[in-house]
């Protein structure tokens, strides 16, 4: 039976219902709207203006309706007396297929088709720091190697602690909290579930992360390079495909990685689409600062420069730490939740539909001997480029439409044209050297720092 809202409301004491939904650029959009009007709202939704938000719309066109998803609802545990509830945009009766959540929704029934699910767990890395940006916000946390630092983490005890809270009771399976491989850096493990759910708890964490941040006076980052000396902001992608009787299609114990054929075809589809993913999976100007970065003060990026897998090496695009799934180490801080998961199964169906072989596991250390590897396809140097591979993608065209891929691509230049037109405001946060790629822009910091 459809669940009611409004008797959520009675039974929970809820007073306000958050309706939201992202837009193109991941920016979450709401309106508060009194549990009295949820019943109406459930049925009819919210009305949006998609023309004020990272929309391909026009100021001319009609409302949009944020219908929400009664089965996202989440009851926010700081602050109980309000429900966050995710919605599907619709448009003269129609879903809007140009909107993030309405394309994860397309791929998924696609790929049900086949009898197949998505279930994924993701890994949000994120510095905490000062609230006008400038630095970290522990101006102790200094280690040239600072990962899993005890006195570094117990330091921002009550506030991971206060968000760990929260997912526990929210049901998520917490299980892990750690200082990251940057100063200032931390990251938070919950489990893994259905690619919608993961999205939409992905959405909320950061969310999340933000407001229980700025309540001990600080602030979150999830940008991909907030800091050019240090490890960027990554956002691991574990996957796994199963069928409606709850196999994991992708294992396979015979295996040498423990993966079946299908695992290794899915793989193939992402690695054969990764040039074009790269413009949703990393779609700032800031990420590109991150793939391809030169070493950090830690020793090491953590973020790929080729299209490669192997298997428990962190220094490859694809990792395989365990049989019957595969960790995809491309995305970062900034990309879409949902554009996240929908262009996995995209690009994955496809593996699927042609077979693709992903070649052998590579087994070397990439951040120092990737000039032994012969033929490893590069990951693209900037916003423009992989714009470019988007538009050339005939299999992401294909699986959402070629509108659907030019409104981005559309919404994308624009942003890319007001950096361009910004640039000699260029300030870093250290000191510029002669190459701009050496720097974090102003620019960058106002825009991204809050992605
Ligand atoms: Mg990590």
């Amino acid at each position: 039976m459809a669940i009611n809202l409004a008797e959520i409301a009675k039974k929970k004491k809820i007073k306000y219902f958050l309706i939201s939904y992202v837009d193109f650029f991941g920016v979450l959009r709401s309106k508060l709207v009194p549990a009295q009007s949820i019943k109406e709202m459930q049925k009819e939704g919210a009305g949006f203006a998609g023309f004020s938000t990272y929309l391909d719309m026009s100021p001319s066109d009609p409302d949009m309706a944020a219908i929400p998803d009664p089965n996202s609802f989440i009851q926010l545990p700081w602050q109980m007396d309000v429900g966050w509830l995710a919605a599907d945009l619709w448009m003269d009766g129609k879903p809007v297929d140009a909107s993030p959540r309405i394309m994860l929704r397309n791929q998924i029934n696609k790929l049900a088709k086949k009898n197949m699910h998505l279930k994924s767990g993701v890994e949000c890395e994120y510095f905490l720091i000062s609230p006008n940006g400038d630095s970290i916000a522990d101006q102790k946390d200094i280690a040239d190697k600072p990962c899993y630092d005890q006195s570094a983490l117990m330091r921002q005890y009550d506030l991971i602690r206060g968000i760990c809270d929260s997912m526990i009771m929210l049901g998520w399976g917490p299980y892990q909290n750690d200082h990251e491989d940057a100063n200032g850096q931390f990251e938070m493990n919950w489990d893994f579930a259905d690619c919608l759910q993961t999205a939409d708890r992905h959405v909320f964490f950061k969310f999340m992360v933000r407001t229980l941040a700025e309540k001990v006076g600080l602030r979150a980052t999830f940008m991909p390079k907030p800091f050019i000396d240090k490890t960027g902001n990554g956002c691991h992608a574990h996957l796994s495909i199963w069928n409606k009787k709850g196999k994991n299609l992708f294992l396979d114990k015979k295996d040498k990685l423990g993966l079946s054929k299908t695992a290794y075809h899915f793989m193939g589809g992402i690695m054969n689409s990764a040039e074009a993913l790269t413009a949703w999976f990393n779609p700032t100007i800031n990420s590109y600062k991150r793939i391809n970065a030169p070493v950090t003060d830690s020793g090491a990026t953590w973020s790929p420069n080729t299209i490669t897998y192997s298997g428990n090496n962190r220094t490859h695009m694809i990792r395989v730490p365990g049989s019957g799934r595969f960790e995809l180490r491309l995305m970062d801080g900034a990309t879409n939740p949902y554009l996240l998961q929908a262009g996995m199964i995209a690009a994955g169906l496809d593996g699927l539909d042609k077979k693709s072989n992903p070649g052998n596991p590579v087994n070397v250390n990439m951040y120092e001997e990737a000039h032994k590897v012969k033929g490893a396809k590069k990951l693209p140097l900037s916003l423009n480029q992989a714009l470019n591979n988007l538009n050339k993608s005939k299999v992401l065209k294909s699986a959402f439409g070629k509108d659907v891929i030019n409104s981005y691509i559309t919404l994308k230049n624009r942003e890319i044209k007001k950096y361009n037109s910004s640039q000699e405001k260029r300030i870093g946060f250290k000191k510029s050297k002669s190459n701009k790629s050496n720097i974090i822009t102003q620019w960058e910091r106002d825009n991204t720092l809050d992605c």
